[in-house]
């Protein structure tokens, strides 16, 4: 490079970005700042057990996967779709209630991270068995006995066709049974049972795929070996 040229490269660059970027520059940290505030919103909770901990029934690969890729990735395109909008600082719930009239990346990502964050807390290690007090009392008001609920809620697994949930749901009281496609859920104004979910089965293939392949209805049956009853008695409490 000849001197004269270099020195002109060197000394005109930095004149040039520094006149015409103050205003970019001060855009840029203002974006920053509001970015790191509220891409912390919503966060990938800790399982409350190890990735092996649902063994033999949900494997340790399934776990890891669908909690550190799927759920992951439900909370990053959440924090993504919500980001310089009206919903930042909203909860959940609140966006749930008029989620038919906001972007479908709200829809499906809110319900992803609000979906999972309930399945990983209404599982645990050596789970199963049946509720007691006053779920168990509810459950056989509604539906005559346990066994009778179980077989309602295992075929509405079964038969939700293509990627989706089930659900015990408390609507107007009471306990029903209900399945929502995609990451739908009781809470969103477009489902066809609305209530408050206490207990909700992932039938989406990466839940079970890896271990189960096309078997869902074993996936579900051997699932109620880790019901965590003591939580979905707990949230029937608070509802
Ligand atoms: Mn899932």
């Amino acid at each position: 490079m000849e001197r004269r040229k270099f020195l002109f490269t060197l000394s005109a660059i930095p004149i040039v970005s520094t006149f015409g970027s103050i205003t970019d520059k001060f855009q840029y940290f203002t974006n920053q700042k509001r970015n790191n505030n509220t891409m912390a919103k919503f966060e990938l909770p800790q399982l409350p057990y190890a990735y092996d901990a649902l063994e033999p029934y949900i494997d340790k690969m399934t776990m890891e996967i669908h909690h550190s890729k799927h759920h992951n990735a439900y909370v990053t395109n959440l924090n993504k779709a919500v980001d310089g909008t009206e919903l930042e600082g909203k909860s959940l719930e609140e966006m749930f209630g008029t989620i038919s009239k906001l972007p479908a990346a709200v829809r499906n990502n809110g319900g992803g991270h609000f979906n999972h964050s309930l399945f990983w807390q209404i599982m645990k290690k050596d789970g199963g068995s049946a509720p007691t007090g006053k779920l168990s009392e509810a459950v056989i008001s509604a539906f005559g006995s346990f066994e009778k609920f179980k077989e309602l809620f295992s075929n509405a697994a079964a038969t939700r066709f293509g990627s989706g949930w089930a659900w015990l749901v408390v609507a107007d009281g009471k306990l029903v049974v209900s399945s929502t496609p995609n990451q739908d859920n009781p809470l969103m104004d477009v489902a066809d049972v609305k209530g408050t979910p206490i207990l909700g089965l992932d039938v989406w293939e990466h839940a079970y795929y890896l271990k189960y392949q096309n078997k869902r209805p074993d996936y579900i049956q051997n699932w109620w070996n880790v019901v965590n009853w003591d939580e979905v008695a707990s949230r029937f409490d608070k509802v």
